[in-house]
């Protein structure tokens, strides 16, 4: 009988680690960077308009950053080590994009969702070979995610994580990759960033690279109204709960979430769901493909923002971010039976919306 070697259990350990690891940095290297698609709008004379297209992604949304950054943490952390379980709790986009992770890691992943879940987000995480649980309580989500952890199962913790996953100084982050793309533009260096806050994620890397650069390019957050990081932002209160519920999906937290940083964002705008979907419904007409809800209410904030910009007489670039793909929406925000049902129509600002762009 051979004892058990743990040098050598080690040495095997760190030989899957660096495959791992490897594989990561593969992808990451076979991807090209999301586009910076510009729009310039009659309405707004001397305000250049840059939306990143973090939809292109191929499993669809910004969380695909983030998915990529939570498997490199976990694994870097120890956390995370072969033949291992993997377990999230997400309703969403997330969970797609960590099932994405794990079919290419070769692990077992599993999203725990609220039983309400839209059927074709459950349909795609399965489609990537990934398991939902679901739980009929939304408010057991997490609970549940917790206990797959305690039975062995490695928790990515996207709510948890999210800010400190992210490389914040660079490597290629969200907010490198934009001032990067923006260097030959008119106004390279942007009036305003703005962007939604789900994890917090993507504003707290935005915010501090901002800082990290010395720039004065000013971070806005655009959120539903009413929701917890509006409400948490004006205290500084991570005790905050939202005052108001919204169809928005990714945005609009119902709780102040660990990665919300709200000393680096310097504005937040918050938007009605009924704007948040006119929006949604005028970016086809304007970008020609259609995208989420979290893309509309950013586009909303950037023409306040531009709005403000143009009473002042100011020129300059307004960034933002088209989150997800709208396929994803066609049975909800995109139908108007089902938007009526939620009691919106957006017929009015649509309209609204496309005479400000027109600037008629
Ligand atoms: C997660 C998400 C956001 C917000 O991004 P965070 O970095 O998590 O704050 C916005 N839109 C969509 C569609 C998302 O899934």
């Amino acid at each position: 009988m051979t004892q058990p070697d743990p040098l050598r259990a080690g040495i095997a350990s760190r030989d899957w680690l660096r495959q791992s690891i490897a594989v990561l940095q593969q992808e990451a290297a076979r991807s090209a960077d999301t586009h910076l698609l510009r729009l310039a709008f009659p309405g707004f004379p001397g305000i250049d308009f840059y939306f990143k297209d973090e939809a292109s992604h191929p499993s669809g949304s910004l969380k695909h950053r983030l998915a990529r950054s939570l498997y490199l943490y976990a694994l870097c952390n120890g956390r995370l080590s072969q033949g291992q379980a993997v377990v999230d709790a997400s309703s969403g986009s997330t969970a797609i994009s960590e099932a994405w992770f794990a079919r290419l890691l070769g692990l077992r992943f599993t999203a725990v969702m609220p039983a309400g879940t839209a059927p074709g987000k459950i349909a795609d995480v399965r489609a990537l070979g990934g398991h939902c649980e679901l739980i009929e309580d939304p408010a057991q989500v997490a609970a549940g995610a917790a206990a797959l952890a305690d039975a062995g199962a490695c928790h990515l913790d996207q709510f948890g994580m999210a800010e400190r996953a992210t490389d914040w100084r660079g490597n290629n982050n969200i907010a490198e990759s934009i001032l990067a793309q923006m260097t030959l533009e008119p106004h390279p260096q942007p009036a305003w960033i703005v962007c939604g806050a789900g994890t917090g994620g993507t504003s707290a890397t935005i915010g501090r690279y901002l800082r990290y650069r010395g720039l004065d390019t000013r971070l806005c957050v655009a959120e539903p109204r009413g929701a917890a990081f509006a409400v948490g932002w004006r205290s500084r209160s991570m005790q905050a709960r939202a005052t108001a519920g919204t169809l928005i999906e990714g945005i609009g937290r119902q709780c102040a979430e660990p990665s919300f940083l709200f000393d680096v964002v310097d504005r937040v705008l918050e938007v009605d769901d009924v704007q948040s979907v006119a929006a949604t419904w005028l970016l086809p007409e304007l970008l020609g493909g259609r995208y989420g809800g979290s893309s509309g209410t950013n586009l909303v904030a950037c023409l306040q923002l531009a709005t403000e910009m143009r009473k002042r007489g100011e020129r300059g670039s307004i960034v933002s971010l088209l989150c997800d793909r709208g396929e994803r929406y066609q049975q909800t925000l995109f139908d108007p039976q089902w938007l009526a049902a939620h009691g919106i129509a957006p017929e009015v600002e649509l309209q609204q919306l496309r005479e400000r762009v027109m600037g008629r």
